[in-house]
């Protein structure tokens, strides 16, 4: 019979499994490695691994023997049936409160669903989201678990050694109940879209606005990361934009311009609309792409759809620069502000108690959203974890103030230069919308009401809640 050795065991020898067990290893963990094709684990066995103390198994039952009570095992492999598939398999030889952790890209409904069923069987589940990619996964990820709260005490200290750190901490807390780890990392993609939407933008304003070349802006970008924008997707842009082919052109610039994508920002704001609320920003940077894709289209439109004509830039180019730099933080409050509105109100849906101090923790590190400015928000929550939205928090109502003015100077020009700003104009909409005591949605609602009878309530102040007689049906 196989001795229990190891701390955690891990399923899926693909890049992101091997990463992640060479990871756990190295902060002192023994991990036991498993595959469906079993040939990979000797592959891995004698190659990447040789020399650690990493143990490896043939089947599930030798993979089950091998780890330590509780057992703790993560699969990481392809979302969709084939963690189905890998829980069937597992289950059998389980005992009650072992731990299946799931560490792909699975959709948070699909761990709603694992979770209820194995705790139904006495098992404990964990949806974990995973991001970094391969480089995170091999020198600290960014982890969001979320699901059997019984679970937590028996992962934390591999998950935290196992984690990016930042100023200290783990890029790892627990996030709350069933698929919330998952839905974290979901509105996490969410917002990378939206980050990078908004560096693009400010980019083309550089660009056709400012007639800047790639050098000139890749300057720019590298001052703003010593700014509040300091972050890696605005490092990542400063190096794209100096990146020159070998004929000294700029290599950005012969890119393709028709944006992909894999589905988790469609998701986001697929699930914003089911919840009603407006996350604005993530929507309009998945159109963005969408309309970036029509590229065929765009370019006979181009031909005869007219537009400003855009004339050498006349005035203060460093103050708007400046204002650049401020429309950029603003639209970026605006969108993690939209971001945890999302988040809590999910949260009520699905009856999660969110630690939002801790999930604006986990993406500081080991992510590709990673940001000084993601600290602000982690002190936000913890000074206030009943906080009703950011932009009530002292710190982002004062930077939130102080950007304003640049702001708009930034959208109105832009408007003006016929240059599309969709992400900076929708955050703009959405805060002079938050901001509003009064709309105009009661012309709204008495529209519905006279073609559709839908009925309207009379706001507060007005005396009488009825339905004033003779009123058009
Ligand atoms: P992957 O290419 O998504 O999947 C390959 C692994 O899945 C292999 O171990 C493969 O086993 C196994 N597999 C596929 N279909 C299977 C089935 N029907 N039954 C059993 N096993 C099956 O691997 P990956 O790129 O390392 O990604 C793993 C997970 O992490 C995925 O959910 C992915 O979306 C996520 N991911 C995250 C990031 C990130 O930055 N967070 C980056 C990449 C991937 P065989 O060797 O037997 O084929």
């Amino acid at each position: 019979s196989e001795q229990a050795v190891a701390d955690i065991g891990l399923i899926g020898l693909a890049v992101m499994g091997q990463n992640l067990i060479l990871n756990m290893n190295d902060k002192g963990f023994t991990v036991c490695a498993y595959n469906r094709t079993t040939s990979k684990v000797d592959d891995f066995l004698n190659d990447e691994a040789k020399g650690t103390k990493i143990v490896g198994a043939h089947s599930v039952e030798e993979f089950v023997a091998k780890l330590k009570r509780p057992r703790k095992m993560i699969i990481l492999v392809k979302a969709g049936s084939a963690v189905d598939a890998f829980i069937d398999q597992l289950t059998p030889h389980l005992e009650k409160g072992d731990i299946i952790i799931d560490g792909g890209n699975s959709h948070y409904p699909d761990s709603i669903r694992r979770t209820k069923a194995l705790e139904a069987k006495g098992l404990l589940f964990v949806g974990a989201g995973v991001s970094g990619g391969e480089e995170g996964a091999r020198h600290g990820p960014s982890i969001m678990p979320g699901g059997s709260d019984e679970a937590w005490p028996h992962l934390k200290e591999i998950f935290q050694k196992t984690a990016a750190q930042s100023d200290g901490e783990a890029c790892c807390e627990w996030v709350g109940q069933t698929g919330s780890g998952h839905y974290v990392k979901m509105v996490h993609n969410g917002i990378e879209y939206g980050d990078m939407q908004l560096i693009c933008e400010a980019y083309d304003i550089l660009k056709r606005g400012l007639g800047l070349k790639e050098a000139e802006i890749a300057d720019i970008f590298e001052k703003w990361n010593t700014g509040v924008l300091d972050s890696f997707l605005i490092e990542i842009t400063r190096d794209i934009l100096r990146f020159n082919d070998d004929d000294g052109v700029p290599l950005v610039t012969k890119v393709l311009d028709a944006a992909g994508q894999k589905g988790t920002g469609k998701w986001t704001a697929i699930d914003a609309l089911d919840l009603g609320q407006p996350v604005t920003l993530i929507g309009e940077a998945v159109f963005a792409r969408c309309l970036s894709s029509l590229k065929e289209e765009r370019v006979r439109a181009s031909k005869v759809l007219g537009g400003p004509k855009i004339e050498p830039f006349q005035g203060d180019k460093q103050q708007f620069i400046d204002d650049l730099e401020q429309a950029l933080y603003a639209s970026k409050i605006i969108s993690y502000s939209q971001g945890f509105i999302l988040m809590n109100s999910a949260a009520k849906a699905n009856d999660w108690k969110l630690n939002n101090a801790g999930i604006a923790l986990m993406w500081r590190g080991g992510c590709i959203i990673r940001s000084v400015f993601l600290k602000d928000i982690t002190n936000a929550y913890r000074k206030n974890p009943e906080l009703e939205n950011l932009l009530f928090d002292d710190f982002f109502n004062k930077a939130i103030h102080k950007a304003q003015d640049g702001w708009r100077r930034v959208v109105a020009k832009a408007i003006l230069l016929g240059i599309p700003t969709p992400a900076f104009s929708t955050a703009l909409a959405f805060y002079d919308g938050y901001r509003t005591a009064q709309l105009p949605a009661s012309l709204l609602q008495a529209q519905r009401d006279l073609f559709g009878a839908h009925t309207f309530e009379i706001a507060p102040g007005f005396g009488t809640k009825e339905r004033p007689e003779g009123q058009p049906v």
